[in-house]
């Protein structure tokens, strides 16, 4: 029986809340805080047990620790922004709170992301006796939680890690992206990397492709894409002898060309430029044009289908196993109100919040998803919406 913090009320923040509190007997009290109060206001009205909301700068650490003072949790999950990771944390430090994310830092002016400045706080967090969990969405997050599996149950040494993901669902827009247009943009524009005997290797942006036969979906052509997940396993799975780990995505041909033109038109920068006498920046602007993700789940048709394909030895052979998990556009509306891009970040990161406030992963100090236990995880994602399939190939 605990209470529970969560920040920011976007497209992620609405499954969070509809699953925690479909969990009551782990979740008995819930508290949603974002920017704006409308928007806690609308997910509080699409609910039928009572929440408690507020409202937030979370660019602001004395304004978070106001709010958690306030609202005395056990934990605080933060689904706003990457850029807010450290000012939460830092909150969460001051007043003595647990803490977990489902994406690491992002400095605004620069397109950068990397856990260096998270995992800095580790000594603090443990000095402080408390559990910050990094990374608990579905990419960073489930598959993480697959490659602990893999390692667990599956192989004696891991030599290639493969993550596969794939949105084989169509919106009707002629373009638009599946969580923050923002950060989106800012990830996907910069240069592929992936890790490979102890080295990063780096690649232009979109430079590298193959076409993988996804299950339920089809073959589709999938970009090699440098993503968070890669720096956490890199160092966490190279003892269990991994000598290969890249990140796929796809992307359609009209996708692509829409990219293209926005990036070389300038539409993508994330420098300010000076527009009838005001700074503006070029990528803040054209998210306000972009339609937001969460508007797009009402007719989305399709799935998802996001996994990991391993290659290793086991009692002396060579083995191939696939772990994916397919998930329906449609059938997650109909249940939360959320497209399943949505819907794969926001249950992970009510499953973890989970672990932590039933004890099933504990520690003090920060961590990625993949230190712990994955057993515990890996039984509720099959109750809570996320079912996952091995396949050996
Ligand atoms: P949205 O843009 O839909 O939602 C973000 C929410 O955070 C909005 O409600 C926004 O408020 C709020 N917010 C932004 N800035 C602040 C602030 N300073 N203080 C308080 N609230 C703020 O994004 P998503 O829901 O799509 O994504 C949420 C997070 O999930 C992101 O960090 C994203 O990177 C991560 N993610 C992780 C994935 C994974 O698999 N690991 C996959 C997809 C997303 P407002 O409404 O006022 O703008």
């Amino acid at each position: 029986m605990s209470k529970v913090l969560i920040i920011g009320a976007g497209g992620v923040g609405g499954v969070v809340v509809h699953k925690c509190a479909a969990n009551p007997e782990v979740f008995s009290e819930i508290v949603l805080a974002s920017r704006r109060i409308e928007k806690c206001r609308q997910i509080q009205a699409q609910l039928s047990r009572p929440i408690e909301i507020d409202e937030v700068d979370a660019d602001h650490t004395d304004q978070v620790v106001r709010l958690i003072e306030k609202h005395k949790p056990t934990l605080v999950i933060n689904v706003a922004l990457p850029y807010q990771d450290l000012v939460i944390m830092e909150a969460c430090l001051q007043t003595g709170v647990h803490y977990m994310d489902t994406a690491n830092y992002e400095h605004p002016d620069e397109a950068k992301f990397e856990y260096k400045e998270q995992w800095a706080l580790h000594d603090r967090f443990k000095e402080r006796g408390l559990l910050a969990l990094l990374g608990s969405g579905f990419d960073p997050g489930v598959t993480n939680v697959f490659c602990a599996h893999a390692k667990k149950h599956h192989f004696d040494e891991i030599h290639t890690i493969d993550i596969l993901d794939c949105n084989g669902g169509d919106h009707g827009k002629a373009f638009a992206t599946n969580f923050n247009p923002e950060i989106n943009i800012r990830e996907i524009t910069q240069p592929g990397r992936y890790w490979e005997n102890g080295q990063w290797v780096e690649i232009p942006a979109m430079s590298e492709k193959m076409v993988w036969d996804y299950p339920e979906i089809g073959p589709r052509d999938s970009y090699v894409l440098y993503h968070e997940e890669l720096e956490s396993l890199s160092k966490n799975l190279a003892p269990a002898g991994l000598k290969r780990i890249r990140f796929f995505m796809t992307f359609g041909q009209e996708y692509l060309t829409h990219l293209r033109v926005l990036q070389n038109v300038g539409m993508t920068s994330i420098e300010p430029v000076m527009y009838e006498g005001r700074e503006v920046i070029p990528l803040q602007f054209l998210k306000a044009m972009l339609p937001d993700p969460g508007s797009l789940a009402e007719n989305y048709t399709g799935k998802t289908n996001i996994g990991c394909l391993f290659e290793g030895v086991k009692d002396g052979k060579t083995r191939k196993l696939y772990i994916y998990n397919v998930c329906d556009h449609a059938e997650t509306y109909k249940e939360v109100k959320a497209q399943a891009v949505s819907y794969t970040t926001g249950v992970p990161a009510m499953v973890g919040a989970m672990m932590i406030l039933t004890g099933k992963w504990s520690g003090k100090g920060v961590f990625n998803i993949e230190e712990f236990d994955p057993d515990p995880f890996m039984e509720q994602l099959m109750k809570q919406g996320l079912p996952y399939t091995e396949s050996w190939l």
